[in-house]
């Protein structure tokens, strides 16, 4: 990791929550946005997502936002590509980290991306040779999150047998890392804890990826402090929860960035973000999308009295 950080939070807000609002943010706005959220101190900010223009109009300016993204020192930068043409794109844009997004759910797979999760893992062996084509020093790290991996909104119920043997095959396939992606909010600390430990034993300590978790049922935080318990150190949220979701009014999309945030620091562990920061950032996104639902109870309520960030505790 970049700076010395107990736990990694990866903004997803400008992929995640963008991808799932009807408006399109203008691209200066999108700029704005990123330029605050870095400068609350996240060390990695997924930009935006190489998927085709027709599909998701909102990401057409993907390539520019990478661009722009990597003058921001010390940023990591990320993008969604869901095949191998997406990949390209990203990689003469300079994206840093390519994230891919295979579903461990047949139905979600098929009706998503048209392919099977076989074919999906064949995509991802196809960026990786592509990866390994280019000279060291131009090498995206191509990294994984299995959608639907804990239940699939079309499927229900999804093999959890199946999910961790998709890992292995994925890794064989010559993935960087590898996380667990609950894109539906279907997930509980129970099973996020087992699937981890079975993510860690399948494919090692070093090719684990981090928990990619949404608070459609409430259960976001919780799921984190399960994933915690089991060594995961890297989460993706999105500030505000941007993105909500359609079928649970009032729900908010990926956790949120200002809650993990204030939780990890509360209890004790370092991530580098200032939380009033991120209060600052929600006021450039509103900005940029004026009266679009955003979430979060920290913001609403402010830092508790007497709140020291995980860095200021004394010997613990
Ligand atoms: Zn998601």
């Amino acid at each position: 990791m970049p700076q010395e950080i107990d736990v990694l939070v990866s903004e997803v807000g400008p992929r995640d929550g963008l991808q799932s609002i009807k408006r399109t943010m203008p691209t200066k706005a999108k700029l704005d946005w990123i330029q605050a959220l870095a400068a609350a101190g996240l060390q990695e900010i997924e930009v935006g997502s190489f998927v085709s223009p027709r599909l998701l109009p909102q990401m057409t300016d993907c390539a520019s936002l990478v661009k722009e993204a990597n003058k921001l020192e010390g940023l990591t930068v990320l993008a969604l590509v869901p095949n191998l043409r997406g990949a390209e794109r990203a990689i003469a844009a300079g994206a840093h980290k390519l994230t891919m997004p295979p579903s461990a759910s047949r139905a979600h797979s098929l009706n998503n991306i048209g392919k099977t999760p076989e074919e999906a893992i064949e995509e991802v062996r196809r960026v990786c040779a592509l990866r390994d084509s280019l000279p060291i020093e131009r090498r995206p790290d191509v990294e994984v999150g299995i959608s639907t991996a804990f239940g699939c909104t079309l499927e229900g119920t999804v093999s959890e047998d199946w999910g961790i043997e998709m890992a292995g095959l994925l890794a064989k396939a010559g993935a960087d890392s590898i996380g667990l992606s609950d894109t539906t909010g279907y997930a509980n600390p129970a099973q996020i804890k087992r699937m981890f430990r079975r993510l860690r034993s399948e494919i090692g300590a070093e090719k684990m990826a981090g928990a990619h978790l949404h608070n459609t049922r409430g259960q976001g935080l919780a799921n984190v402090v399960a994933a915690l318990e089991v060594d995961v150190t890297t989460f993706d949220s999105s500030l505000g929860g941007l993105g909500g979701c359609p079928y649970a009014p009032g729900a908010t999309g990926n956790i949120v960035t200002e809650d993990l945030v204030f939780m990890l620091e509360a209890m004790g562990l370092h991530t580098g973000v200032d939380i009033e920061a991120l209060i600052v950032a929600r006021e450039v996104l509103l900005r940029g999308l004026p009266d679009e639902a955003i979430y979060g109870n920290l913001p609403e309520v402010g830092l508790p009295k007497g709140f020291t960030y995980a860095n200021e505790k004394g010997a613990r």
